[in-house]
């Protein structure tokens, strides 16, 4: 999976996503970041990427010319050979984000162009002329879309074949039927601050150990249920 971010703060995503699991990842080639700067199209003489609302209002709107102008560079054929491409907007007014769409994109696409939103957000027109979909990360407000495109490379990565190893496997966790939450896990010390791990991890009993984990990820995720509604 290869993935291109265009924002104005590139430090900030390639920063993030340069360390642990995901840092790894990039290095050992099972997936790509590319963070683009969406200042380096300007054409105007003090580089500005932003303007004024038509009609009013308060803040400022980034403007469709370099955004448009970097995301034709980056798609280029010559310079990206991927075909099964889908741009998203990080937007407060999209779908939020949940595993089933994580993994709907893991398998579907080999290229995501990510367009992290920053100040008022983004003139419309751009978003008409190449944005297949806008996803939120929650129904919160942010001050960019960089934060939030952190979150959907870290979660849509974790899917893709080599960046987890068999030990750090997601198939068994939370989620992953879209809906189960993952049951409580312990390690060393046996016992500590008066609080024992559960008997039942010690016997060495695998079915009933396994018939426990169930139990408990049931419970978990039902009382979750019934805090939300
Ligand atoms: N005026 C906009 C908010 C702009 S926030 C509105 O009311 O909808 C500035 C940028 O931060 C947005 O363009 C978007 O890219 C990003 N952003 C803010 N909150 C977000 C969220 N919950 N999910 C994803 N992106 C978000």
């Amino acid at each position: 999976m290869r993935f291109d971010i265009m924002t104005l703060f590139p430090e900030l995503v390639s920063g993030v996503l340069s360390e642990s699991i995901i840092g790894r990842a990039q290095k050992a080639g099972a997936i790509e970041v590319h963070a683009h700067n969406i200042r380096d199209y300007s054409k105007d003489k003090h580089r500005r990427v932003d303007d004024t609302p038509y009609g009013g209002g308060m803040g400022m709107l980034m403007s469709p010319v370099p955004i448009y102008d970097c995301y034709t560079a980056i798609t280029a054929p010559e310079v990206n050979p991927c075909t099964k491409r889908r741009v998203i907007y990080m937007s407060p007014k999209g779908e939020v984000l949940s595993q089933a769409k994580a993994m709907e994109l893991a398998r579907d696409y080999d290229n995501l162009v990510i367009l992290c939103g920053h100040y008022e957000g983004v003139d419309q027109r751009l978003l008409d002329e190449i944005v297949d979909e806008e996803i939120s990360i929650g129904n919160y407000v942010l001050t960019g879309g960089e934060i939030p495109a952190c979150v959907l490379v870290d979660c849509v990565s974790r899917m893709i074949d080599g960046v987890l190893s068999n030990a750090e496997c997601y198939e068994k966790e939370s989620f992953s039927d879209c809906e189960t939450l993952e049951y409580p896990q312990y390690t060393r010390p046996v016992e500590w601050r008066g609080r024992k791990v559960p008997d039942i991890l010690l016997s060495g009993h695998h079915a009933n150990i396994e018939k426990w984990r169930e139990e408990e990820a049931h419970r978990l995720t039902e009382e979750r249920k019934k805090k939300q509604k």
